[in-house]
């Protein structure tokens, strides 16, 4: 698939997750560049397909992702 030049390795934009916590409802996920919400932190925005990068000084965001990891990993 290869023919609309849209894969992931000349993909060279890249954003981060912005965590929206809420009361009443699991967090949701809202991507720096196209500001769209999701309720899952993907590797891949799925609306402006830009990478995204954790920060670095976001220990949070790392430390959910192990807890996910380790769920999946039981
Ligand atoms: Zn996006």
């Amino acid at each position: 698939m290869l023919i609309n030049g849209t894969n992931e390795t000349n993909n060279t934009k890249t954003t981060y997750w912005d965590k929206e916590n809420h009361l009443f409802g699991p967090p949701a996920y809202r991507c720096r560049l196209c500001r769209g919400v999701f309720s899952k932190p993907e590797k891949i925005c799925p609306k402006c397909h830009a990478r995204v990068i954790a920060k670095k000084d976001d220990p949070v965001w790392v430390d959910e992702i192990s807890v996910i990891d380790s769920i999946f990993d039981d």
